[in-house]
């Protein structure tokens, strides 16, 4: 909700200012996916970000897949990561773009940076490159091929286009400054040679921009305003500026596109890293990049999230300029907040015990009106099924009660959410000694959940009809690290949590969930909430997967 009073975050600022002293008129703003994985919670908030920037100052949004490395780019991953960000709502209209649609341009602005003696093709290798570059405390050395003439350069650059020169054999650098105490300063590489078969433009170069050079040109031809990226290229911004002046996309630093850095999101306990989300699917450890327990944009959908949900928490969690790392709490307050009142309340026993009502007649069945949400009358009312035979969750009933324990035991009443009140006279053990079956007597004049004399129960127990059960497969999910040894183990493997799926079989489910489709999602009463599975439900055998408890850990910090 906008608010007049909540102060601007600094990058609005920034742009407040910009509009004001005339640097830009529209803004216009990019999210630059490397197609190189799956998008996360953190690029959900970069997305979020740029789009809702664009939004608020009526500007533009561009998509734009930054396919500069086309050695670990794939089509599979463009697909994935649109379908995300169509998700998201964020809308860019008619501009998807990719880096390799400028590639022309950006070898001609090569030529221009040799022409004006702002660039030169170097035979120092890989390895020399690093030797020459200095420390932070050290400047670097000259490259012995920096004094190579104009037209030498002139024609180098267009044999490493043609195909002269071996992968990595010449490069061309920028010249700036190999005293900068900025290193990235150091006459940087702009292009390399690399034959890498490119899903876009193929074959047709075998030399590549490097992301220092290209980033900004990518911006400047779509005419992005403010190029809002990562804390880690804040150091690089000197270079942005340069490579955009030099090549006349603007006059000055002030001028735009501008470079704006903020704070990566990270998520405690969490993995989000592309490189180790990317070994949890490949050791099979997890299913697929949209495994509930990730939290990949996809893993997130598939598990229930809402983008209502990842909106609030971008917005709860700020822009800010240091990294910190949120609690995932946080994230599950948000989507219970989301669900609360959307969602109808459902009954669901995950752990069944059958109950037997032996005073109930044998065949009648009873539809009972049902309130879906007692906090929104909007979402109404629905019949559900009543009859002699019923689950109840296992944890509902104790053969014999610590104090304090208000559901069923023998000799107590509780009441039947919706229904009777029930009292428990009797139950049958296995030679296991488990419960098999618990019988009871219900008073009929207690229809609805109350007793006409005033007469009290402490308990009340969720509960679904045995003749009218949808049986189910209900996933109930935890952490995938061991919270308690932190992410990483010395070696850089990760702490895995045994026990971060649980897989429940035998759920019996209330018969109105019978024809749920994938992606529906619902209370289930005292369980939390849960939502279909696009992969492995089917309509003969449901498969929901819990997208949170009912139980929170967080609390909003008060204004
Ligand atoms: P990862 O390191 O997780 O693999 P990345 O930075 O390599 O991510 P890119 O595809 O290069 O992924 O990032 C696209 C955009 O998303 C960039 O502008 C980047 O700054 C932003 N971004 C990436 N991770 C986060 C994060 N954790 N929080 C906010 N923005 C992020
Ligand atoms: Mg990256």
């Amino acid at each position: 909700m906008e608010n007049e009073n909540v102060s601007k975050n600094f990058i609005e600022q920034i742009i407040e200012k910009d509009i004001e002293e005339g640097h830009c008129e529209a803004v216009k703003t990019r999210f630059p996916p490397e197609p190189n994985g799956y998008l996360h919670i953190g690029h959900a908030k970069s997305i979020l970000l740029n789009y809702g920037l664009a939004q608020k100052y009526n500007g533009k949004f561009n998509l734009r897949f930054d396919d500069t490395n086309p050695t670990k780019e794939k089509t599979e991953f463009v697909d994935a990561i649109t379908e995300d960000i169509k998700w998201l709502g964020a809308d860019w209209e008619d501009r998807l773009f990719f880096a390799s649609d400028y590639f022309d341009e950006m070898y001609e602005g090569a030529v221009k940076l040799i022409k004006k003696g702002k660039a030169y093709v170097s035979d120092l290798s890989a390895e020399e490159i690093r030797e020459y570059r200095g420390t932070l405390t050290e400047p670097g050395k000259e490259d012995p091929y920096s004094s190579r003439s104009v037209e030498e350069n002139l024609a180098l650059f267009e044999d490493m286009k043609n195909g002269k020169f071996a992968d990595g054999e010449k490069v061309l650098r920028a010249r700036i400054d190999m005293a900068s105490s900025n290193i990235n300063m150091r006459d940087p590489v702009i292009y390399r040679v690399a034959r890498m078969n490119h899903h876009r433009t193929g074959d047709k170069w075998c030399i590549y921009p490097m992301y220092d050079y290209a980033h900004p040109i990518e911006d400047a031809i779509e005419g992005i305003t403010h190029s809002i990226c990562t804390l880690e290229f804040e150091d690089h911004r000197p270079l942005y500026d340069w490579v955009l002046i030099e090549l006349g996309y603007k006059e000055d630093a002030q001028g735009t596109p501008k470079q704006i850095e903020f704070a990566k999101l990270y998520l405690t306990n969490v993995v989000t890293g592309k490189r180790y989300i990317k070994r949890l699917v490949e050791e099979g450890i997890v299913d697929g990049w949209d495994d509930p327990r990730l939290v990949s944009i996809a893993a997130l959908r598939r598990r229930g999230f809402t983008p209502e949900s990842l909106k609030m928490f971008v917005d709860l969690c700020g822009i800010a300029k240091a990294n910190s790392s949120v609690d995932y709490a946080m994230l599950e307050y948000c989507i219970r907040e989301d669900l609360k009142l959307k969602k109808p309340r459902m009954m669901a026993v995950l752990d069944p015990v059958k109950v037997i009502i032996d005073n109930y007649p044998e065949d009648q069945v009873e539809y009972l009106d049902v309130v879906n949400n007692l906090e929104n009358e909007e979402l109404g009312t629905r019949k559900v099924p009543f009859s002699r035979e019923i689950y109840i969750d296992r944890e509902d009933f104790m053969e014999e009660p610590p104090k304090k324990y208000f559901r069923m035991f023998p000799g107590n009443e509780v009441r039947l959410m919706n229904a009777y009140f029930v009292t428990c006279n009797s139950f049958i053990k296995d030679e296991n000694g488990n419960v098999t079956e618990i019988h009871c007597t219900y008073d009929p004049a207690s229809k609805g959940g109350n007793s006409p004399d005033g007469r009290k129960v402490k308990g009340t127990i969720h509960w679904v009809s045995a003749a009218h059960a949808v049986k189910a497969t209900v996933r109930l999910y935890e952490n995938i690290v061991d919270e308690e040894k932190g992410v990483y183990n010395e070696d850089g493997s990760l702490n895995l949590n045994p026990n971060s799926l649980t897989v429940l079989e035998n759920c019996m489910l209330e018969e109105n969930l019978a024809d749920v489709k994938a992606y529906d999602s619902f209370q289930f009463v005292r369980h939390g909430f849960f939502c279909v599975d696009v992969k492995d439900s089917k309509p003969e055998h449901l498969v929901f997967n819990r997208i949170v408890s009912l139980k929170s850990s967080f609390k909003l910090p008060t204004a």
